[in-house]
């Protein structure tokens, strides 16, 4: 590119995979934020509506799906990894963004966490407000998206989320609101920075595995084992394990009560599964704090622990194990490292 001074500057490449979303949605009047169509809009329309980009990057969108993102299936992840690692292994982009609907942004984040085998950026960019909206929020966060994966502070840090003028990192950041623009926070562990006036400062990073040092490969892989999330609560049963066991699962999450309590009915049926081979970890339905060791009664058992992770983020850690390893104390060193 060359600036007003006539210099010519050499803009990162940034490739935009583009998956659906709000950040893509239609609505019939400006005035609907939540009676929409999202995935409605392609790539090339989203970027046509902020040709600033193209004074921060060598920009080229791609469409991979056009979909809400709570469609979203193991098949998608594996498409979308694959890419990644082939555009980074092929030198075709320094940074990767990947507009998508925010309902699991956060799982396809740390997905993606776990398998791109490369320190180049990546970066998840949603919206909470359709592209058709007043004061939409999808055109600030996709220019604010390109510029962070075209960063070099961005390196490393693992794959990023950027909205509302925060970064957040893929492992502990979860959608805390229905419907704020300002939804995604790392309630405990903090934003890894800011983004002020389109520049990024860091302040976190996360100390557990990720991208390169991650061990978990899915390049040769055309599905992942599976693993249910079952939730627990007052009065609960045994009958959604015993189902999860009859359907062929190898994996269950029993999202506890406070610091992952199982009742003990479910318990009964959750002790009947281990026999059998499948892999049980407890982990929170509080949304905060840690399910360790300690609880001896638990852990005679065999069931494992989740760690600090949310349910959904500890289903996509057990299935990705389970791609490795059967070996129960295996697996927990994985929740302890990730
Ligand atoms: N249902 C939408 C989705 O996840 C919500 C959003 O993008 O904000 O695709």
């Amino acid at each position: 590119m060359k600036t007003a001074e006539g210099t010519i500057i050499q803009l990162p490449k940034v490739k935009i995979l583009a998956t659906g979303g709000t950040i893509a949605g239609s609505a019939l009047l400006k005035t609907q934020m939540s009676e929409y169509k999202a995935g409605a809009i392609g790539i090339q329309t989203l970027l046509d509506a902020v040709p600033q980009v193209k004074d921060h990057a060598d920009v080229s969108g791609e469409q991979i799906c056009q979909i809400s993102s709570n469609n979203i299936t193991d098949g998608i992840w594996l498409q979308i990894a694959k890419k990644v690692n082939a555009i980074f292994n092929n030198g075709e982009a320094e940074g990767i963004v990947i507009t998508h609907g925010t309902d699991t942004l956060e799982e396809t984040a740390y997905f993606l966490n776990l398998v791109i085998k490369s320190t180049n950026p990546v970066v998840l960019v949603g919206a909470m407000r359709p592209a058709t909206a007043i004061s939409a929020d999808g055109p600030i966060n996709l220019l604010n998206a390109v510029r962070l994966a075209g960063n070099p502070l961005a390196k490393n840090k693992g794959v990023l989320i950027a909205m509302n003028d925060e970064i957040n990192g893929a492992r502990d950041a979860t959608k805390t609101n229905t419907s704020h623009v300002n939804t995604f926070r790392a309630p405990e562990l903090g934003y890894m920075g800011y983004i002020n006036n389109g520049e990024a400062f860091f302040y976190n990073a996360s100390l557990r595995k990720h991208t390169l040092s991650s061990e978990f490969v899915v390049n040769d892989l055309d599905k992942l084992p599976y693993v249910e999330i079952i939730y627990g609560h007052a009065n609960d049963s045994r009958i959604l394990v015993d189902a999860a066991v009859e359907a062929g699962v190898r994996g269950i999450i029993y999202a506890g009560m406070g610091n992952g309590s199982i009742h003990e009915k479910a318990e009964e049926g959750l002790i009947a599964a281990q026999k059998k081979g499948v892999v049980i970890v407890r982990s929170s339905r509080c949304g905060n704090g840690t399910v360790k060791g300690g609880q001896v009664k638990y852990s005679k058992e065999n069931f494992l622990t989740g760690d600090s992770l949310s349910p959904q983020k500890a289903r996509i850690l057990l299935s990705l194990a389970l791609t490795k390893t059967n070996k129960l104390d295996e697996i927990q060193r994985m929740f302890n490292e990730y």
